[in-house]
């Protein structure tokens, strides 16, 4: 099978990785791809968000599938001209994607649905934000109503602060906060058979100990030790089915990569978000544990035959990812800096160029990731932070602290 990768992060690099990994795979065109992904496929330019473009692209290279990795093409309607040419497209509709595009409709079909999520209003207003922060309360929680890279969310004690983030956006979603440790679940779909992936955990803010500003994330985990038992077949019943049988409905499925974020309550689970796509930098740790063919599980969702794929396989142990930030990362960060040491293994490029010379750039905010796995937690650990620590570049900044909590048996996730 040749394969279209649409994208150029960390996230796709841990794609690419995964789809060569898959026997079944004969090529891999990645598009425009990044210098990390340049070393296992073909890159093509392309902009990335233009349906008709992608679309040309996928008939000019032959492929038999599309895989779409960042949200702004999904939302943009990508994957529906990829399939208008014939092509599968693993990735949702424009329609469907909106799950993601507008925190509004995530709440609508939430609530149609049935599913456990933060109580919430749409506000377009000084007044009527004011009104809801004070009805939820501090920790206050302003979400821009639209995409925003990961960068949309401000969760803070400070009634101005949360009032300006959404004076800023416009228009806003404002919550009740969740209390209770973090759970990012992948599910791969159809619109109707689901098969989750292993759980994972993220690190949103940029600092120790869960301080500074949010961020696109910081670094990940997989498996989870502390994770209850019957956790991902909870979510899967009272999140993920009915949601897709909302989709169903409205006659919008949903098929491709649906991201649901959680906190464990002592209510019980309740979903922060839903994404359309995997998540960066979670991806990285738990494709590192998958060991069924990616591109096998893809297609299949991508060709609605998911109900017959044999139940996926994983390696045991488990995977760290560490991010790189630049320096003024989240705030302003500074690209065009020089990075030796990346030329490893493990290392996943997310935000990096070549430059005319052959040298390495810094090229965004996320720069790259080291990626290990281990026999366990602890294991994966060490493994992240010896090539974090191999990679030189001036002034940037990762966490000390990604997966500690959990090797240290500090998370407790409230009865
Ligand atoms: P989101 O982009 O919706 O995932 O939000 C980014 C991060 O903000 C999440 O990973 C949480 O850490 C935090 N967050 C979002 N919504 C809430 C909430 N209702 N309660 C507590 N934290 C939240």
């Amino acid at each position: 099978m040749r394969v279209l990768l649409v994208g150029g992060g960390g996230r796709e690099h841990a794609l690419a990785l995964g789809l060569v990994g898959d026997p079944s795979v004969e090529g891999v065109i990645a598009a425009p791809g990044n210098p990390g992904i340049a070393g296992i496929a073909e890159l093509r330019e392309v902009a990335a968000a233009d349906p008709s473009a992608v679309a040309a692209l996928a008939v000019e290279v032959q492929a038999d599938l599309v895989v779409i990795g960042p949200e702004a093409p999904l939302v943009a309607g990508v994957a529906d001209a990829v399939r208008a040419k014939g092509i599968a497209a693993f990735g949702p509709s424009a329609e469907a994607a909106r799950l993601e595009g507008s925190k509004t409709f995530a709440k609508e079909i939430m609530t149609a649905a049935g599913v456990p999520t933060a109580r919430a209003h749409t506000c377009t207003d000084a007044e009527s934000t004011a009104r809801a922060l004070d009805e939820f309360g501090a920790p206050y929680v302003v979400k821009n109503d639209g995409l925003a890279a990961g960068k949309g969310v401000v969760v803070t004690e400070d009634r101005d602060a949360a009032l300006a983030h959404a004076q800023e956006c416009g228009r806003v979603v404002v919550e009740e906060y969740l209390a209770g440790p973090e759970v990012s679940l992948f599910v791969v779909t159809d619109g109707e058979a689901a098969l989750p992936l292993l759980p994972a955990q993220d690190f949103k803010r940029v600092g120790d100990g869960d301080s500074g500003p949010n961020t696109g994330g910081m670094g990940a985990y997989a498996p989870l030790p502390w994770a209850p038992p019957g956790l991902v077949d909870e979510v899967m019943r009272d999140v993920v089915h009915p949601t897709l049988a909302e989709m169903r409905r409205r006659g919008t499925p949903f098929a491709g990569l649906l991201y649901v974020g959680l906190a464990l309550t002592t209510a019980g689970p309740r979903v922060i978000e839903f994404n359309a796509r995997f998540g960066d930098p979670e991806t990285q740790v738990v494709l590192a544990l998958l060991e069924t063919p990616l591109a096998g599980l893809l297609h299949a969702a991508a060709t609605g035959t998911l109900a017959a794929h044999p139940p996926l396989r994983w390696r045991d142990g488990a995977a760290v990812t560490v991010v790189v930030a630049a320096d003024g990362y989240p705030a302003s960060p500074r690209t065009g800096d020089v990075i030796t040491g990346a030329d490893r293994a493990g290392i996943i490029h997310a935000g990096t160029r070549r430059a005319a010379d052959g040298a390495l750039l810094s090229a965004g905010g996320r720069v790259l990731c080291g990626t290990a796995t281990g026999p366990d937690l602890a294991a994966a650990q060490d493994a992240a932070y010896a090539l974090v620590r191999g990679v030189e570049l001036a002034g940037s900044h990762h966490r000390t602290d990604i997966a500690a909590a959990a090797v240290e048996g500090r998370i407790a996730v409230p009865d």
